[in-house]
C-alpha cells in the first residue's frame, strides 16, 4: 500500500503546503517507493513555530493549564496512540528495516508508555516550592514550561525518540514542532492523527517533515525556545553553535562506540540474546550499541568464536517477517557508508571472522551481513567511530584496568555493557567507565532514568524526572 499525504498537520488542521516539493520514502527492503509527503519549506517552518508560539503565548492556553488538565488531555493522546501501535511498528519497519519484533517493543508503544508517565510525573511534582528566604522572608521557586520546542528526530527510532522529547515536552506544558528525517516521515503523519484525535489544543503539536536545511531554519527561528535533538555528532556541533551563538538551551543526544565489556567469568554463550540486544539491535542502528567488544586475552578466541557464531546463525531478512533479527539498513547511503567501514576494517589489518559482504538470496534491498572483525585495536578506524550497522570489532585486553582504559579512551561516552559471573563485580567496573549509561549483564534502557551522554556522546539528559525538568525553567519570586 503506497502512503501519499497532501497537507502538513500545522495548528491542529491539515494545511497545504506552501511550496511544492515533496518526499518520496522507499521501503528499505524492496527499493520501492513506499510513500510520499509534502516536504515543508521554510514559509512552512514559520507558519508551524508561529502555531506553537500563538498556542503557548494564550494566557489560558496550554502551558497555563493546571498539570491535571493537561494529564486529561495526554490521557486521551496516549489512548490514541495505544489504537495506532501496530500501524506504527509497521510504518517504521517498512521504512528503515527495523526488524517488527523490535518495533513492537519500541514503536509501538513508547508513546502510550511515556505521554503517561511525563503526565504523571507532572501531576505528582509540584510546580511550585515555598523557601524560607536565607535574608528573611520567603521564596517561591517555581518550574515553568521552557517554551516553545523544536524536536528534531533520526530515522532510526523515529517514533521513540519524538517521544522522548514530545512527552516531557507536552507534560511541562510546552509547545512543540516536530521535525522527522526525510527518510522516515510516513510514521510521523499517524502521529498527528493520534494528535488530531486526541484534540489537543490548536498548535500544541506540529509536524515539519523536511531535510537538514528547513531544520537548520527551525533550531535557528527567533519563535523557538529549546532545542531537543537526536542525531550524528556532525550534526550535533553545527546546532549546538548555533544555540551558543543564541544562547538557547539545547539538549543534544549524539552518536556512540560503547564497550561490551565481556569479564573473564562471563558466560557469554549462556547469554546471547540479551548480548544481541546490546550489540547488534536493529541491524546495528542504535545509537547505544556496543560495538567495541572487549575481551580478556585469556579467553578471547572463545569470545571470537562465540560472537562469530552468533553473527553467522542471525536470521537476515524482511523486516516485516516476525522470524527475522537483521533486516535491510536505512538506505543506499547508509549501507555505502557502513560497506566503506568494512573496506576500512580490511585494510587497517583487523581480521574478518564472518560477514563483510551482503547476504547471498537478498538481491533487492540495502542488506549487509552481521559482521564481526578480531585483531581490532582501539586505533583502528572501525573502532574510533559510528559505523551504523551490524559490526562488531573485538578488541583484546589485558587486565580489568586495562580494558577500563580502552572502554574510557573514546571520543564517545553514551552507553556500554559489562558481562560477569558476578553482577557485584559489574557494577564495580561499570562505575569506572566514563559514560551516560551502562549496564550489566545487558543493556535494558529504563525510561524511569535519565539517558544521555557525555563527550562527544551529548549534552543533557532525557527521561526519568531528570528529563521533565529539561524542558522547565525556574524562576524564584522573592516574597517579603
Ligand atoms: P543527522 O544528524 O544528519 O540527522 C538527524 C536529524 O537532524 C534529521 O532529522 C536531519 O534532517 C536533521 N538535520 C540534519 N542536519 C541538520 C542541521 N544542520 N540542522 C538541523 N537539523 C539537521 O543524521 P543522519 O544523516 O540521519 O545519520 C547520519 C549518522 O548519524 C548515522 O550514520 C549515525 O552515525 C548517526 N545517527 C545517530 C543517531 C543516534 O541516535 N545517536 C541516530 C541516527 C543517526
Amino acid at each position: 500500500m503506497k502512503h501519499t499525504h497532501d497537507s502538513l498537520f500545522i495548528g491542529g488542521r491539515w494545511q497545504l503546503p506552501i511550496g511544492t516539493r515533496r518526499i518520496e520514502v522507499y521501503s528499505a527492503s524492496t527499493e520501492e517507493p513506499l510513500g510520499s509527503v509534502p516536504e515543508a519549506g521554510e514559509g512552512d517552518i514559520d507558519r508551524a513555530v508561529a502555531a506553537a508560539r500563538e498556542a503557548f503565548d494564550d494566557p489560558s492556553g496550554w502551558a497555563s493549564w493546571s498539570p491535571d488538565r493537561r494529564g486529561e488531555a495526554l490521557e486521551r493522546f496516549a489512548t490514541a496512540l495505544a489504537k495506532r501501535g501496530e500501524q506504527f511498528a509497521r510504518l517504521v519497519s517498512g521504512q528503515n528495516g527495523m526488524p517488527i519484533s523490535i518495533g513492537r517493543m519500541s514503536e509501538a508503544v513508547s508513546g502510550q508508555l511515556l505521554v503517561p508517565y511525563f503526565a504523571g510525573l507532572a501531576r505528582s511534582a509540584p510546580a511550585e516550592e515555598t523557601r524560607a528566604s536565607l535574608v528573611g522572608g520567603s521564596t517561591v521557586v517555581r518550574r515553568e514550561p521552557v517554551g516553545v520546542v523544536a524536536a528534531i528526530v533520526p530515522w532510526n527510532f523515529p517514533q521513540t525518540l519524538t517521544f522522548f522529547k514530545l512527552a516531557p515536552a507536552l507534560a511541562a506544558g510546552c509547545t512543540v514542532v516536530v521535525k522527522p528525517a526525510p527518510e522516515t516521515v510516513l510514521d510521523a503523519f499517524l502521529l498527528a492523527e493520534a494528535v488530531a484525535e486526541a484534540e489537543l489544543p490548536p498548535g500544541v503539536v506540529n509536524i515539519v517533515p523536511a531535510g537538514r536545511e528547513a531544520g537548520a531554519s527551525l533550531v535557528r527561528h527567533p519563535g523557538v525556545d529549546k532545542v531537543a535533538f537526536t542525531g550524528s555528532t556532525e550534526t550535533g556541533r553545527k546546532i549546538a553553535e548555533e544555540c551558543g551563538r543564541l544562547l538557547r538551551p539545547v539538549t543534544l543526544e549524539l552518536g556512540g562506540k560503547s564497550a561490551a565489556i565481556v569479564l573473564d567469568d562471563a558466560d557469554l554463550a549462556g547469554q546471547l540474546t540479551a548480548f544481541f540486544s546490546a550489540t547488534l539491535l536493529n541491524n546495528g542502528q542504535t545509537c547505544y550499541l556496543g560495538t567495541r567488544v572487549l575481551a580478556p586475552r585469556s579467553r578471547y578466541g572463545s569470545v571470537v568464536d562465540i560472537l562469530t557464531g552468533l553473527a553467522s546463525s542471525l536470521q537476515v531478512g524482511d523486516p516485516l517477517d516476525d522470524a527475522t533479527q537483521i533486516g535491510p539498513l536505512v538506505s543506499r547511503r547508509q549501507r555505502d557508508r557502513v560497506e566503506d567501514y568494512i573496506a576500512k576494517g580490511i585494510a587497517e589489518g583487523a581480521r574478518l571472522t564472518t560477514g563483510g559482504g551482503r547476504p547471498a538470496g537478498l538481491d533487492r534491498g540495502w542488506f549487509v551481513q552481521p559482521t564481526v572483525f578480531a585483531d581490532v585495536d582501539n586505533s583502528a578506524t572501525i573502532a574510533r567511530e559510528e559505523i551504523f550497522g551490524p559490526v562488531l570489532s573485538v578488541i583484546a585486553y589485558d587486565d580489568v584496568d586495562e580494558a577500563v582504559a580502552i572502554a574510557n579512551d573514546s571520543d564517545y561516552g553514551l552507553a556500554g555493557s559489562v558481562w560477569t559471573a558476578d553482577p557485584e563485580r559489574g557494577l564495580a567496573v561499570a562505575r569506572r567507565v566514563r559514560t551516560g549509561t551502562i549496564g550489566v549483564n545487558g543493556y535494558a534502557l529504563d525510561p524511569g532514568s535519565p539517558f544521555g551522554g557525555v563527550k562527544a556522546s551529548g549534552m543533557g539528559r532525557e527521561l526519568g524526572p531528570e528529563g521533565l525538568t529539561a524542558f522547565q525553567q525556574l524562576k524564584s519570586v522573592y516574597l517579603p
